[in-house]
């Protein structure tokens, strides 16, 4: 069986592990600064908070950005139901825009029109690791005086003009579950250049406490653990080395694939780096392309089957969005993580070619 994805382990995280647990400062002891400074200092931002995941990493930036019950904040339909739950733990009320068709991410020309006086932010999310149409969407928001909170938990490393993934919206968040381009376990990280609001999420994140048994107000244990972090600071090292190999596996399928009846390739915006925590195919017949793919042992997987606004707590927020609906019917994604080999992409492509007959 080719998986989907597969975290990549090596000794030198094995080693840090081990330095953790030999320390006995499992949590709050050097690491977890340490991979903030780190992972501030690759993205290009001045500050990053380590959280528990990437879901609580969202949350936590959008308490610290103020997003509070009755607000309104304009996201995706076509994304994981974190980015849309950590709007709804906030008590603040999901607007969901449709997506371009070529990007698979946030329709920037249809953001406007759903903007009111409630509208406190945007999350844009980088879907499948291709940046968002970020100039304009940040050029909204400026003219509409919101905030944007992204939601890059699919995009470590990517690049719009020049300039990486979370150094460009007001906050950013990351996750580093195992399918991610790098990994802590469970993690997450928050990018911004704003002090103010850091002061602010780490506070929240460690329940509210300015010192020990002084709470200033509501808050969580949103903390990252050291051996987490300790992982962390290992997979940065390698995390551009990661996303080279994702880039010559597309490549090497797009190559292939791209002249195939019936399958459309991914599309990536000239202005862009993208680091295809996903590559994901549009293609018609694709439930029966995914029968097949499972016969002979390839994985695939389907991000994602349902627009957001479909499942029962999310419908009350929903409308039809034609191209949401479409995509998600369409979509079927193919293993290009690091550790397979041109063995198992031949095998891929193969399988794609027989099937379409
Ligand atoms: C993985 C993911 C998250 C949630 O991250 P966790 O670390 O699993 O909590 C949020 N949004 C998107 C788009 C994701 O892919």
């Amino acid at each position: 069986m080719i998986p989907i994805a597969k975290p990549l382990i090596g000794k030198e995280e094995k080693k840090a592990v081990m330095e953790v647990l030999s320390s006995g400062m499992l949590i709050q002891g050097s690491r977890v600064e340490r991979f903030e400074r780190d992972f501030a200092n690759y993205i290009g931002v001045k500050r990053a908070v380590a959280t528990s995941s990437g879901t609580t990493a969202l949350h936590l930036a959008l308490l610290a950005a103020g997003i509070k019950k009755g607000d309104e904040v304009i996201t995706t339909p076509f994304t994981f139901i974190a980015t849309a739950n950590s709007i709804l733990f906030c008590g603040a009320i999901p607007i969901f825009v449709d997506i371009d068709e070529r990007t698979f991410n946030l329709d920037a020309s249809k953001i406007e029109e759903k903007i009111s006086e409630k509208t406190k932010a945007i999350i844009p999310v980088h879907l499948y690791g291709q940046p968002c149409d970020m100039d304009s969407i940040v050029e909204i928001a400026e003219e509409h005086d919101l905030l944007v909170i992204g939601d890059a938990a699919q995009a470590h490393g990517a690049k719009y003009k020049g300039k990486r993934v979370g150094s460009i919206a007001d906050l950013e968040c990351f996750s580093f579950y195992p399918t991610k381009n790098m990994t802590t376990g469970e993690g997450g990280m928050i990018t911004t250049n704003d002090d103010e609001i850091v002061r602010t999420a780490r506070v929240i994140r460690n329940h509210g406490s300015i010192e020990r048994y002084e709470y200033s107000r509501l808050g969580y244990n949103y903390r990252m653990t050291d051996i987490a972090a300790a992982i962390g600071i290992q997979q940065l090292k390698k995390l551009d080395r990661f996303n080279r190999a994702r880039m010559e596996n597309v490549e090497y399928l797009t190559r292939e694939l791209s002249d195939m009846e019936g399958i459309e390739t991914p599309y990536c915006r000239p202005e862009v780096e993208h680091v295809y925590h996903l590559y994901t195919i549009k293609c018609r017949g694709r439930d029966e392309l995914a029968g097949y793919l499972e016969k002979n042992g390839i994985g695939y997987g389907i991000y994602y089957p349902e627009p957001l606004y479909r499942y029962p707590h999310l419908k009350k927020f929903g409308s039809e969005l034609s191209i949401a609906e479409k995509t998600s019917k369409e979509v079927i994604s193919l293993p290009v993580h690091p550790s397979i080999d041109k063995k198992d992409l031949d095998r891929i492509i193969e399988a794609i070619k027989e099937w379409s007959g």
